[in-house]
C-alpha cells in the first residue's frame, strides 16, 4: 500500500512512523509513505498556506489551492472512479467533522493500494476540499485536535498492522479489541460470524493479557492460565473480556452478535455484578 501525507508540517513524521510494525511494513515493502509539503505548492515569497475566513470569524482557514495542486500530479483515479469503487483508492481529509475512524474502517482501507490524507490546521481546511477532492472525512475522536497530523499516524499505525504480512503472526490481529470484520478475497469488508466460541474479540475488547513472573510483588497471574486446560482458559478469557467490555465499553455490547454461551456469561456477570 502506497500512503501519501499531505501537511504544512512534514516533519512532523520523523519519528512516529519510524518504529515497530510500521517501520518493519516498510521496509518489507507492504508500505510506502511519502510525507507531501503543502507550501511546496505555494506561489507566493511567504509560502503562504492559510488565509483569513470569507464571513469572518475567528483564526485562519487551510487554502484549497496547495492541497488541489499537490493532489494533482499523484496519478490517482478520478473521484467519481474512486467513489464508485472503481480504483482502489482513497483520499480522505482528516477532520474533526468527519466519520469516526474504527477498526472496521481500517480494516476497509487495508484493501486499498493508496491512500491519500489531507492533514488540516488551523480552523480546518477550506470546504471544497471536503466538497470535491476529499473522498471522505475521517475523525480518529470526538475531541479536537490541533492538526490532522497526529490523527493521520494513528491510521497510517491502525492501518499498516492489517496489510497481510505486516504482523508475525496474522491470527493476532484477527483477535484483537474491535475486530468483528474480516475483508473477504475481492477486498470487501464484512462482518464474520461475530461471536464465536474462540477467543476472536468478535467485536468485544480483547482480554487480558499477561506473561512472567507468575508472581510479582505479590501480585500473582490468575491460576487458570498457568495449568493448560485450554477450555478453561478460552472460558475464562471470553468471560474477561465480555466483564471488561460491560465496564468500559458497554455501548459495543448493544452492536455485536453475541452467541448462546456469551449471553449466559454475561447475563451472570451481571447478575454477580462487575468485579
Ligand atoms: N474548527 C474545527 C477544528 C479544526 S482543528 C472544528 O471545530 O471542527 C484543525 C485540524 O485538525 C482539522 O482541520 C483536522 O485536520 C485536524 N483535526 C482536529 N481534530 C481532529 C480529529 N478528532 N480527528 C481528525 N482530525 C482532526
Amino acid at each position: 500500500m502506497k500512503a501519501d501525507i499531505l501537511t504544512i508540517f512534514p516533519g512532523f513524521f520523523q519519528g512516529p512512523l519510524d518504529h515497530g510494525i510500521t517501520r518493519r511494513a516498510c521496509e518489507m515493502g507492504l508500505a510506502k509513505i511519502e510525507v507531501h509539503d503543502l507550501r511546496q505548492f505555494t506561489h507566493d515569497r511567504h509560502r503562504t498556506v492559510d488565509d483569513r475566513p470569507f464571513g469572518g470569524g475567528e483564526g485562519m482557514v487551510l487554502k484549497p489551492e496547495p492541497i488541489f495542486e499537490c493532489l494533482e500530479p499523484l496519478g490517482l483515479g478520478t473521484r467519481d472512479q474512486r467513489l464508485a469503487g472503481a480504483a482502489k483508492e482513497s483520499v480522505i481529509l482528516l477532520s474533526a467533522q468527519g466519520e469516526r475512524f474504527t477498526q472496521k474502517v481500517a480494516a476497509e482501507l487495508a484493501t486499498l493500494e493508496r491512500i491519500v490524507m489531507i492533514c488540516g490546521r488551523y480552523e480546518g481546511v477550506d470546504e471544497r476540499v471536503a466538497d470535491f477532492i476529499a473522498d471522505r472525512e475521517l475523525s480518529i475522536g470526538d475531541y479536537v485536535l490541533s492538526g490532522g497530523e497526529l490523527a493521520a499516524a494513528v491510521i497510517i499505525e491502525a492501518v499498516t498492522r492489517l496489510l497481510p504480512g505486516a504482523v508475525g503472526n496474522e491470527a493476532s490481529t484477527r483477535q484483537e479489541s474491535f475486530t468483528a470484520y474480516e475483508p473477504t478475497e475481492d477486498g470487501e469488508v464484512t462482518e464474520n460470524d461475530a461471536a464465536d466460541s474462540t477467543c476472536n474479540s468478535g467485536g468485544l475488547l480483547d482480554y487480558p493479557h499477561y506473561t512472567r513472573p507468575a508472581d510479582f510483588r505479590g501480585m500473582p497471574v490468575p491460576e487458570v492460565l498457568l495449568n493448560g486446560d485450554h477450555q478453561a482458559i478460552r472460558r475464562w478469557r471470553r468471560e474477561r473480556a465480555l466483564e471488561k467490555t460491560l465496564r468500559n465499553r458497554p455501548d459495543l455490547l448493544e452492536v455485536v452478535k453475541l452467541s448462546e454461551e456469551d449471553a449466559k456469561i454475561l447475563a451472570r456477570i451481571k447478575q454477580d455484578g462487575i468485579k
